[in-house]
């Protein structure tokens, strides 16, 4: 299996640390909002990488962080009138549904950087003692990036020009830095804020400590893969490298894996230009498993570009596939015959061939997008051979085995179950009294719950419409 790895810009044979084990950390959303389609990205990649190692026989050991304390917590805390407490537990009930409506398997662990605090301090401790970090006069305690011989080998950046580059922008506040390019592990509370007791100040932790924390306690000091979005690069992968392998006298990460980003009628995705689109709110538009197909038909480390056009595209090449395993499944109702047919052989031969296919295209580098056109061949031989004179054996072999490639990718191709006008009226008719009773909650609840067996609600003047999406 071939991956490449950002730290030497080269595909690399994966060679597990364990065999048949696969350490893997992903960085996860910042929680002061419902996640947006780019946020989706990420988790939708490496939940695939996740099930073709599950699929190849590998144990994988996921774990996925929740950032819930940061700057856009506390503001969105300080104009609700609320506590950042509530903010972040409020957006990771909201991206947990999101990400099972995206069928994004849950980690192993998903560690919340708030519980994480201890093992902050006392990692924050040891870089002090070896020399890796310093207390400055306000009580900010700062990573001494000279002091790592190897800062930069990430990112491709050399230390003496980012210093240089640094020396240009003056930041105020910052005055207690030994040198501009050192970077923020612990800082002083103001007022209004969440914080901690620590040997330095009342305060809260820099962003990057939690994730080498929480990777070295969930998985241990060395670890196969770690992942995120491309923009995290730099400088957050570069800062968690500098502090676990400070700490830890060891290499952080064999393999560095980075998604390209999406963009939206190619341009960035932004607020302001009003291109900007929540998991939730395209959940409305489509089933979310379109999203899905549409993201992993790209590689993921190219950019991608979101577009209604393309949405269409994918929701249509998604129902070709499904319209092929709805047919799988009906002549498996009637078929019979426990061995292949002559003329079948060969059907199984070319089945074997592009199975083979797939995961030559997945193990260079997870190209879904190839894996993706040979499961679109495996629906062509099935809808060329399989009819009402199959073997059962033969319909099932082909039923079973777009079934699995699918489902590394995923992509759920059982039948959902049925839900019954009548029932949906109930659903609603509870949702209503819910609301009467103020319990927002509930109602939400409800609505996602109809949400995800595919019913789309409208709360309109004349009361709340339906419809299948
Ligand atoms: P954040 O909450 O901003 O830390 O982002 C969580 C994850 O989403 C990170 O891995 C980011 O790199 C990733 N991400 C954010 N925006 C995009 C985007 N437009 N396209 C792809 N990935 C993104
Ligand atoms: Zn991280």
């Amino acid at each position: 299996m071939k991956i490449f790895n950002t730290l030497t810009r080269k595909k690399e044979d994966f060679i597990s640390l364990e065999p048949g084990k696969v350490k893997m950390y992903v960085c996860g959303p910042t929680v002061y909002n419902f996640i947006h389609i780019g946020n989706a990205r990420p988790m939708i990649c490496f939940d695939t990488v996740r099930r073709y190692f599950e699929y190849k026989g590998y144990d994988v050991n996921f774990v996925s962080n929740f950032t819930d304390v940061d700057d856009k917590i506390i503001k969105k805390a300080i104009e609700e009138g609320v506590d950042a407490d509530t903010i972040s537990k409020r957006y990771i009930a909201e991206c947990k549904k999101d990400m099972e409506a995206m069928n994004v398997k849950p980690a192993t662990k998903h560690p919340l950087a708030t519980e994480e605090i201890c093992g902050m301090l006392d990692m924050i401790q040891e870089l002090i003692e070896k020399g890796h970090a310093y207390q400055a006069a306000d009580g900010t305690v700062y990573f001494r990036t000279n002091s790592f011989k190897e800062y930069g080998k990430l990112s491709h950046k050399n230390l003496d020009d980012l210093q240089s580059g640094f020396r240009e922008i003056k930041v105020t506040g910052e005055e207690g830095k030994e040198d501009p390019s050192d970077f923020v592990l612990w800082k002083p509370k103001k007022d209004g804020e969440p914080y901690w007791e620590s040997p330095w100040c009342e305060g809260r932790p820099g962003w990057h400590i939690e994730c080498s924390v929480m990777s070295k306690k969930y998985l241990g000091e060395q670890i196969d893969i770690h992942a995120g979005g491309e923009d995290l690069i730099f400088p957050h992968h570069e800062n968690e490298i500098a502090q676990s392998e400070s700490a830890n006298g060891k290499e952080f990460a064999r393999y560095w894996m980075h998604n390209g980003f999406l963009n939206i009628d190619n341009k960035k995705m932004s607020k302001s230009l009003g291109n900007f689109f929540t998991v939730r709110e395209i959940g409305e538009k489509y089933d979310l498993q379109v999203l899905r197909f549409f993201m992993l038909s790209a590689h993921y480390r190219s950019p991608l570009n979101f577009s209604a056009d393309l949405m269409e595209a994918s929701k249509n090449s998604l129902e070709r596939i499904l319209n092929c395993t709805g047919k799988l499944d009906d002549l498996l109702k009637n078929a019979s015959g426990e061995e292949l047919q002559d003329k079948e052989q060969e059907g199984k031969k070319e089945l074997d061939n592009l199975v083979g296919k797939y995961e030559a295209a997945m193990e260079d580098d997870f190209n879904t997008a190839d894996g993706i056109s040979a499961i679109f061949e495996i629906v062509k031989l099935a809808n060329s051979t399989a009819d009402e004179n199959s073997s059962k054996v033969y319909v099932s072999q082909l039923r079973n085995t777009i079934g699995k490639l699918c489902d590394v990718l995923g992509i759920i191709t059982e039948k959902k179950e049925e839900i019954l006008d009548s029932e949906i009226e109930e659903m609603i008719a509870a949702r209503q009294q819910a609301r009467k009773n103020k319990d927002f909650a509930l109602a939400d609840q409800i609505r996602g719950e109809l949400l995800n067996k595919g019913i789309i609600l409208e709360d309109t003047r004349e009361g709340v419409k339906w419809k299948r999406a």
